[in-house]
């Protein structure tokens, strides 16, 4: 599941909505399946930047393992002009994240999966829910639905889930 973010035009594509579109074009172009993609949501900026953002969220299949399908996408971003210097939070032309993954959880340098902040993020939680409404997140139990509910009726998580990633609950990649 992928998240995509815009708030910068691009000299082609145009307005941030219109990122989006060409992004996920640019998709099937990497190899990336696009199974089911939601209506685009206009956010108000998170940060110091303050252009209005353009948001949504893919369901995506392909064969690649997290970490390549993270490098594929930075790739997409570094061709849509985003550059990675200077301020985090900066207007950008495109925003990539994998939000979740079918297999669960996983962490390496450089990828944590679920996303870490996607359960405080209104701008996410959205367009997720329209895509997959009955997706469970791995490590709370809780659908898009009901952490969406969370952000405006806070609620200590259930007990018997916790925010500590288990061991074993990761999928770590194996060695050579
Ligand atoms: P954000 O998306 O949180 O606004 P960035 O796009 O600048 O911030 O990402 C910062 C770093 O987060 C990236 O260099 C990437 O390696 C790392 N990262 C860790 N987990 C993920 C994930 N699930 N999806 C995308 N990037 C991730
Ligand atoms: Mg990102």
């Amino acid at each position: 599941m992928v998240a995509l973010g815009s708030n910068q035009r691009h000299p082609r594509h145009g307005a941030p909505a219109g990122v989006l579109a060409a992004a996920l074009r640019a998709f099937a172009a990497a190899g990336l399946n696009v199974l089911v993609v939601s209506p685009v949501i206009a956010s108000r900026p998170l940060g110091p930047s303050r252009r209005t953002y353009a948001n949504s969220a893919a369901l995506v299949t392909s064969a690649l393992p997290p970490p390549a399908l993270l490098a594929a996408l930075q790739q997409i971003e570094a061709a849509f002009g985003r550059r990675r210097r200077g301020q985090r939070w900066a207007a950008r032309v495109l925003d990539l994240d994998v939000v979740l993954w079918d297999g669960g959880c996983w962490a390496s340098p450089g990828l944590i999966v679920p996303h870490r902040a996607y359960r405080e993020r209104r701008f996410v939680l959205t367009p997720l829910r329209a895509v997959a409404p009955r997706w469970r997140d791995p490590l709370t139990g809780l659908t898009p639905c009901h952490l969406e509910a969370r952000l405006t009726r806070p609620r200590p998580l259930p007990k018997r889930h916790s925010f500590r990633v288990r061991r074993a609950a990761l999928q770590l990649p194996r060695g050579p």
